[in-house]
């Protein structure tokens, strides 16, 4: 069998060799000894090369699927990896939306769905850095629902809840886009205007009054009696801390319910 290792002149010089030490004539020849041993040898040679042509073709198959098989476990790893970064990117939004929602849930009445005492403190003291700085006094005014015991002890406890959910919303309608209302506690309300000259923080709180004066709550077989409310209302004066402010409308406040009730006093 032709070796395909050799090119064709040097087949055709063995060939011609083999001939040669096969020729009777050349039996005698002082070279064909040696002529037959450097044949053995070129062969021995031969065969040495393929079986080591046949090795490196195997490293090369093998070191081609090891790296092929290392290429595969790179794309898993990162594949695995991407798979980690979109759980971990899952999971802290779910996180950052549940810290928002209880931010929000600690900062809300559940009743009126109204800004709590909590977050009209920090509304406060936020007006007043505003207050101070820009030399704009807010106008700050507590509002109390008059009566408000004799609704539930004639309509029951669900019923003033109802009833001061609505009082919650007429409060905000009658308000501007940039004033602020929150439950106080109780069936008192916080209504707190930025930027507001005396004068129109009257007509608003008066706006507010009317507001709940004319509320109908629907009972089961009639309507409510009208309700009215007490409004204490003050400007912030330069300098002071807002809990000054505060008893300042707490007092005026006390002067609406002395004086009658259904009204605003200003202090
Ligand atoms: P005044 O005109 O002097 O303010 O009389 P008032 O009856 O409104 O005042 P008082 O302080 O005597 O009573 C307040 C009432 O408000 C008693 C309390 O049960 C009721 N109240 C406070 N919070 C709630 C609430 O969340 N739901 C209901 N239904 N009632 C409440
Ligand atoms: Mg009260
Ligand atoms: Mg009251």
């Amino acid at each position: 069998m032709s070796n395909p290792l050799l090119a064709s002149s040097d087949r055709e010089l063995l060939d011609r060799i083999d001939q040669l030490l096969r020729e009777p004539a050349q039996r005698d020849n002082p070279l064909h000894a040696p002529l037959s041993q450097l044949k053995v040898y070129s062969e021995e040679q031969q065969e040495r090369l393929e079986r080591l042509i046949r090795i490196s073709d195997g490293f090369h198959t093998m070191s081609r699927s090891e790296s092929l098989t290392l290429t595969e476990q790179y794309d898993k790893q990162i594949r695995r990896l991407e798979k980690l970064a979109r759980i971990s990117d899952r999971y802290q939004n779910s996180l950052r939306e549940l810290s928002e929602a209880l931010k929000e849930a600690a900062l809300r009445d559940p009743l009126t769905g109204l800004g709590n005492r909590r977050f009209l403190m920090e509304r406060l003291k936020e007006e007043t850095h505003r207050a101070q700085r820009k030399q704009a006094p807010y106008a700050l005014g507590i509002l109390d629902v008059d009566h408000f015991k004799s609704v539930n002890d004639r309509f029951g406890h669900e019923m003033g809840d109802k009833v001061l959910c609505e009082i919650g919303r007429a409060i905000q309608s009658a308000l501007r886009e940039y004033d602020l209302c929150g439950r106080w506690g109780g069936e008192e309300f916080l209504i707190l205007l930025p930027e507001t000259p005396a004068e129109f923080a009257t007509q608003v709180a008066m706006r507010v009054c009317d507001a709940i004066r004319q509320l109908s709550v629907p009972l089961g077989d009639g309507e409510l009696p009208k309700i009215s409310a007490s409004l204490g209302l003050t400007q912030y004066r330069s300098e002071e801390s807002f809990s000054s402010t505060l008893n300042r409308a707490d007092t005026a406040l006390l002067r609406a319910k002395s004086n009658g009730r259904n009204q605003v006093q200003t202090a």
